[in-house]
């Protein structure tokens, strides 16, 4: 990594931010701003534009009118697909300067940032350009005398509302089968990390996107969020944040235009280590990654260690001098193990989780505090909470913070009944050398995705979504295509 290079992108002044909207950037309708404050120490980066009900519905029509008039549905798919190619390659050019930027914004470390961010969106959307030109529709087993041909059509109009953890992977884990698929979109990203996203799609205008297919409107959810779940005009809704938002946008749609909703909601992810783990050290170590890393601010997070109880001690005691010697500081230092916690507000919510599990008399085995206050950012320790009972909100709640929870357990059945035991189901982990048991306990655990002897690999050739109140729907992989193609039967009689 290029240190200083990034020192010199940490330096660039960063223009206020504004919408995109039918190939433009503009002002919110009423002149509105908002501050995009730093959480790397506090300072105030720029202004974004605070888009207002009017914006959210000037860039649906703008979408509106691109699906409408076919210049990206109607487009031959080869031609999509060397545009989508060639926003790839930009963002891949851009690489660097999209991660610092999005850092700076929204405090990821950034040897975290340079892997998932830019090049993982680029990832996507030169996954699903590929192929998007090797999708066919059906013909039908019918009698002889009736042809059955299955078309699969773009859906139309996509509204995307996204998280600030990962604003670019996600996004494009959103918008690259959407686009792909030949739909168009307006997309909302979070109020704390829409930088990176805007300068993405500006780069997708170079690519030879054409105007009106992707628009971004910045602002608060409850203002252009709402507007968009609410809107006649939308088709599909996809979003990846908190449950409490994903029964606003059901609640939307039910009173709109009943628009399909697929929601990712987070989890609250158990990380199973049996004693006869392949190797425990490195059990601990990817663990200890798998929650500690980005500081917790991680969908699948493995947040709760299930620990048989031959190796609870030892394993926690491991886990500790692992907690204690992670780097967290400054996101921009290459050498950061765990940068900033988004927010003040986010990290206020993750030290009032500590103050209740510590008044409910649990043990906070290590962090559990602010640190390195005097930069003016916003850090926590890692945190290891021992000792919790399952009902305690610590457990059952995402944190979305840099903190794990423990407990023990004797047996397999007891296992997966606390791994179970919440309403979230999002990912899981599991250590054993046994085979028998490891496929025993996939079939059992109530998670989209099981990992086995690591925690939270993958790529985009398998999908990723929830089951329970995490959600609906799945992000990568072909499955994701299914969210932005219709089925349409033509039934003819020869
Ligand atoms: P998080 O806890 O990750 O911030 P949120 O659900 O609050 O989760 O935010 C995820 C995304 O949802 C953000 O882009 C946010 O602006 C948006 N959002 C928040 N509230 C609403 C709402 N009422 N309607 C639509 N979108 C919303």
């Amino acid at each position: 990594m290029d240190r200083n290079a990034i020192e010199e992108l940490r330096k660039v002044d960063v223009p206020p931010a504004l919408h995109l909207i039918d190939g433009v950037r503009v002002a919110a309708s009423d002149g509105g701003e908002m501050p995009v404050v730093s959480p790397i120490d506090g300072s105030v980066l720029t202004t974004m534009a605070r888009g207002t009900a009017q914006d959210a519905a000037q860039a649906i029509t703008a979408a509106r009118q691109a699906f409408d008039d076919g210049r990206w549905s109607g487009m031959a798919p080869s031609a999509r697909k060397v545009i989508l190619l060639k926003w790839a390659d930009l963002i891949d050019a851009h690489a660097l300067e999209l991660a610092v930027l999005g850092v700076r914004d929204n405090g990821t470390e950034i040897s975290m940032a340079l892997k998932a961010e830019p090049k993982s969106a680029a990832g996507t959307i030169r996954y699903y350009a590929e192929a998007l030109d090797k999708i066919y529709g059906e013909i039908a087993p019918t009698a002889r005398g009736t042809l059955g041909l299955v078309h699969k059509t773009p859906v139309g109009v996509v509204g995307a509302i996204v998280p600030w953890n990962f604003p670019l992977m996600i996004g494009a884990w959103k918008i690259g089968p959407a686009l792909a698929a030949g739909c168009t979109v307006v997309l909302k990203p979070a109020e704390t990390a829409s930088l990176s996203f805007l300068r993405l799609a500006e780069v997708g205008l170079q690519a030879g996107l054409p105007k009106g297919v992707l628009n971004v409107v910045c602002g608060e959810g409850a203002i252009v969020g709402a507007a968009i779940a609410e809107s006649p005009d939308v088709d599909v809704l996809v979003f990846t944040g908190s449950g409490a938002t994903g029964r606003r946008l059901l609640q939307a749609s039910a009173r709109s235009n009943l628009k399909r909703v697929y929601l990712e909601l987070g989890g609250k992810s158990p990380n199973i280590i049996f004693a006869d783990a392949p190797d425990l050290d490195e059990a601990v170590a990817v663990s200890a990654s798998g929650i500690f890393r980005n500081s917790g601010q991680v969908c699948i997070a493995g947040s709760r260690l299930l620990v048989e109880r031959s190796i609870h001690d030892a394993l926690v005691a491991k886990l500790k001098s692992m907690a204690e010697a992670m780097v967290v500081g400054d996101p921009l230092d290459p050498a950061t193990q765990a940068g900033a916690v988004n927010s003040d507000q986010q990290l206020a919510r993750n030290l009032a989780f500590i103050d209740e599990a510590r008044a409910a008399g649990r043990d906070i085995v290590c962090g559990g505090t602010r640190i390195l206050t005097d930069t003016g950012g916003y850090y926590m320790a890692p945190t290891i909470v021992a000792g919790v009972a399952q009902s305690d909100r610590i457990v059952q709640d995402e944190v979305f913070g840099p903190v794990v929870t423990v407990q023990a357990f004797d047996t397999e059945d007891e296992a997966i009944a606390l791994a179970n035991g919440t309403e979230l189901g999002l990912a899981a982990g599991l250590w054993t050398s046994n085979l028998s048991r490891a496929h025993r306990m996939i079939a059992r655990l109530r998670a989209g995705v099981v990992h086995v002897n690591t925690y939270g690999g993958s790529d985009m050739t398998v999908p990723l979504g929830g089951v329970g109140q995490s959600g609906n729907g799945h992000d990568k992989s072909l499955h994701a295509f299914d969210k932005f193609f219709d089925l349409k039967t033509a039934w003819i009689k020869l």
